[in-house]
């Protein structure tokens, strides 16, 4: 059935194990898998538990829930909400945290489960999404964590390149690391993990500027596309390619590149710019808006241009394209356009067992 995302499961498997190699040789003794992309997708996970990651790390408490079954600790990657505290003792080991309130509920509830529940406790080094702000006095928040009987403060944590694209460097990670001592030094705390954010940190590692304190790395696109996120640069020895998406022809014909008529607005309220290219040949493509936005596919025949898509139907020009009704297409998809096609439960996903 199509629209399909076909899964090229082996090519997933050799980038997860590079990067593993890459991470253990410099000393990141935790690595978490960042799933979120797969929307809970059991299959994939299955198939990466033995790539060398020692946790498994969502945002969504129900992907963690999908993955009960599998061996390795997990870690609730966005910061709990109130309303999801039980479920967040029930189905994760760790949680990444930085509201007090919300951590003493997580105590409160893993003291009724009859559980210790770990906590990173994440800092903002100038990025601008989670996290207790570095300058901040942050010792008094501590001291009441270390209070609490039933939350272990496990690690710490920064999270950068995702809001303000602010890129890890030496002297940001420094930050972290001076927090750690601090701990260390002013509460006898000391952590188990000290993590060092995302993809955008790969860098650090071969430029050989990773601090040495940091241990814990949390990787999702590196993974999923073999790209790190800080320059967006393609590591050539990772794949980029272990995700396509296939589609079908459903009408091929030759008309006139521009309506005809009184224009008005398109099916997403806008008013649409085309442009006038005289008759040209026509595909239209069975997925839409509802599932894709389309700056995030790239059709891998040159010959084909997306013009552009209702909810449900894409249109391109495909005039120097031999196609007929019932072609194929294969398009190729960013991380983000993963993520939408992982969600729709009108795409079926496939997954393929060969490195072809
Ligand atoms: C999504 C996410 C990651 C993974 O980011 P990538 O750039 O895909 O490696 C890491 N940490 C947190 C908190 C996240 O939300």
């Amino acid at each position: 059935m199509y629209p399909k995302l076909e899964i090229n499961i082996d090519k997933l498997i050799h980038n997860a194990k590079e990067i593993n190699k890459l991470l253990i040789n410099n000393n990141i003794t935790s690595r978490f898998l960042v799933t979120k992309v797969l929307a809970g997708e059991k299959k994939i996970v299955e198939a990466l538990l033995d790539t060398g990651f020692t946790h498994l790390a969502d945002s969504r408490i129900q992907n963690l829930k999908a993955f009960s079954k599998f061996n390795l600790p997990k870690v609730l990657l966005r910061i709990p909400s109130k309303s999801e505290v039980a479920n967040t003792v029930k189905f994760a080991d760790i949680s990444l945290n930085s509201e007090l309130e919300t951590i003493k509920l997580l105590n409160k509830e893993a003291n009724k489960q009859n559980k210790i529940h770990k906590i990173i406790l994440m800092f903002d080094l100038g990025d601008l999404r989670e996290g207790i702000f570095y300058k901040d006095n942050y010792l008094k928040i501590i001291e009441e964590i270390l209070k609490l009987e039933n939350i272990n403060l496990y690690g710490i944590g920064t999270n950068l390149t995702c809001y303000g694209g602010v890129i890890p460097t030496p002297t940001n990670l420094g930050e972290l690391i001076k927090i750690k001592n601090s701990i260390k030094l002013n509460l006898n705390h000391s952590l188990e993990i000290i993590s060092g954010g995302n993809s955008s940190s790969i860098p650090l590692i071969f430029d050989k500027n990773l601090p040495a304190d940091i241990n814990n790395l949390r990787l999702g696109e590196i993974v999923f596309f073999g790209r790190e996120t800080a320059y967006g640069k393609q590591l050539d020895s990772l794949y980029n390619d272990a995700f396509k998406l296939i589609l079908q022809v459903i009408e091929l014909k030759e008309k006139p590149s521009y309506p005809i008529g009184i224009i008005g607005l398109n099916s997403f309220g806008e008013i649409p710019d085309i442009v006038d290219k005289g008759r040209m040949k026509r595909a239209i493509l069975a997925i839409g808006k509802q599932d894709i936005d389309l700056n995030n596919i790239f059709p891998e025949n040159k010959n084909i241009k997306i013009l552009d898509a209702s909810s449900d139907h894409l249109i391109c020009e495909v005039t120097k394209a031999k196609l007929k009704v019932g072609s194929i297409l294969k398009f190729n998809l960013n991380y983000p356009g993963l993520l939408q096609l992982m969600t729709s439960k009108y795409i079926t996903k496939q997954i393929k067992k060969s490195k072809s």
